[in-house]
């Protein structure tokens, strides 16, 4: 008998009828012999009206409570989707993070699993019941409710699959598996038979957020067997794969990913001498605000302009702290940009390719695109760009580097 974690996203389980289709699904899997533990995400939406309702009350509620308050959510449909599976016949069991004992650390709204208790599971699953778990959420040493971040959901079911090694952790989501780009975004756009956890980790950490970005890592790490595929439609998904195939095989590019969660800061006419750059982004660190990418401009007459892109929710303090350096190393001026977008090419086939970022330049530039910003490690290549040119420019790279359905059904062919 195999032992499956599935997890359903949100819209999968979004109303009553989608989590009786989703015990249907489950049920058909338990018939078929698998030993079973369901991850669910609250019902659609419900994460958001529960965070509108706490800024409601308060402006900068205390994490703590947020988690308390957020974490309700995936508890309403943990126990809907248990009643809807043992309507069926099949024994079922909800459970919350605290009860299975999904220890975290005390980080509020952004912790991370320490150790998950396998006992009580595997007893449970040895007496044939399928468990339904709440995803998003676990408890800290002391007893209170943490949660894991937006999308943590997938977080849960990939560490469920690796402390009870499943066989396999299958994200089961509205779309049938990982794609190019956001289908949303690209109607072209194809979907992978398989992609390494390392371009998953990329392609997630640049902003599709088909899979929470420590899902992947917990994946990679304890090699866990993942699969994203469609809640309600039948087919092979896509299979994060542990180990590169020859770079033969692999296309150049896997994805395309982007988004817009990121704002940029300048400081304009900052002297060009050893230690501005640790006494600008110095302070910023110091605030716990993450720096992203970077661009300092060489000087003829011994100043510079300095760039930087912050989380767009940080843009406001990092300005602030920004302007009073300014004012220390009498710099000329100090602006903030919200409007940006971050594409990024991702593939591991980049080590063995050159003329990656050229074609990348030369497609943004033939459709009159600016490049703001520019970073690269060994497998994936970014731009900062408006915000405004962002649909045009991930259509264009979609096609300028083939992942187009029908580019690729003529290479095939050819
Ligand atoms: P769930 O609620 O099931 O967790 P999410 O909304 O978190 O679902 O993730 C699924 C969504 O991810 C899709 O609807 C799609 O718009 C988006 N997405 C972004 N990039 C990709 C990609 N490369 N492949 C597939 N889906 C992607
Ligand atoms: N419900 C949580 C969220 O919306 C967790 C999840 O869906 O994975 O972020
Ligand atoms: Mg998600």
């Amino acid at each position: 008998m195999s032992l499956l974690v599935q997890k359903f996203g949100g819209t999968s389980v979004g109303t009553v009828e989608k989590i009786e289709q989703v015990a249907d699904k489950v049920a058909r899997f338990r018939r078929d012999g698998h030993g079973l533990v369901v991850v669910v995400s609250a019902m659609a939406g419900e994460t958001n009206r529960l965070i509108g309702l706490a800024h409601e009350v308060q402006d900068q509620p205390l994490p703590r409570e947020m988690d308390v308050l957020v974490s309700t959510g995936e508890q309403v449909s943990t126990a809907l989707l248990a009643m809807a599976l043992n309507k069926r016949g099949v024994k079922a069991k909800s459970y919350n993070g605290s009860q299975v004992r999904i220890l975290t650390d005390d980080a509020h709204t952004k912790a991370r699993i320490r150790d998950i208790d396998d006992a009580r599971l595997h007893a449970d699953i040895e007496a044939g019941y399928v468990l339904v778990v709440a995803g998003f959420q676990g408890v800290d040493e002391h007893g209170n409710i943490t949660t894991l971040g937006r999308g943590g959901s997938d977080t849960t079911a990939v560490a469920l699959a690796a402390a009870l090694k499943a066989d396999e952790c299958q994200i089961y989501t509205d779309v049938d598996g990982v794609y190019t780009t956001d289908p949303r975004m690209v109607d072209g756009a194809k979907r992978l038979d398989t992609i390494t956890f390392e371009e998953m980790l990329e392609m997630a950490s640049m902003g599709s957020k088909v899979l929470q970005i420590r899902a992947v890592e917990f994946a990679g790490k304890y090699s866990v067997p993942l699969r994203v595929l469609h809640s309600f439609e039948d087919g092979p998904g896509t299979l994060i794969r542990l180990e590169e195939e020859s770079d033969m095989e692999n296309p150049t590019i896997a994805g395309i990913a982007f988004n817009r969660d990121e704002a940029k800061i300048t400081v304009l006419g900052v002297p060009d001498t050893p230690g501005v750059a640790y006494r600008i982004l110095g302070p910023v660190g110091e605030a716990n605000i993450e720096v992203d990418v970077i661009v300092q401009n060489v000087s003829e007459d011994g100043s510079t302009d300095f760039t930087f892109t912050v989380h767009r929710s940080e843009m406001d303090r990092a300005e602030a702290i920004i302007r009073q350096v300014a004012g220390e190393l009498g710099a000329r001026q100090v602006t903030a940009d919200n409007k940006i977008a971050k594409i990024s090419l991702v593939g591991v086939g980049m080590r063995s390719h050159a003329g990656v970022a050229s074609q990348m330049f030369k497609t943004l530039s033939e459709v009159g695109i600016n490049i703001q910003m520019i970073s690269t490690s060994e497998i994936k290549i970014s731009v900062i760009i408006d915000e405004k040119f962002i649909e045009l420019a991930v259509r264009s790279l979609h096609s300028a580097f083939g992942l187009d359905q029908e580019s690729s059904a003529s290479a095939e062919v050819s």
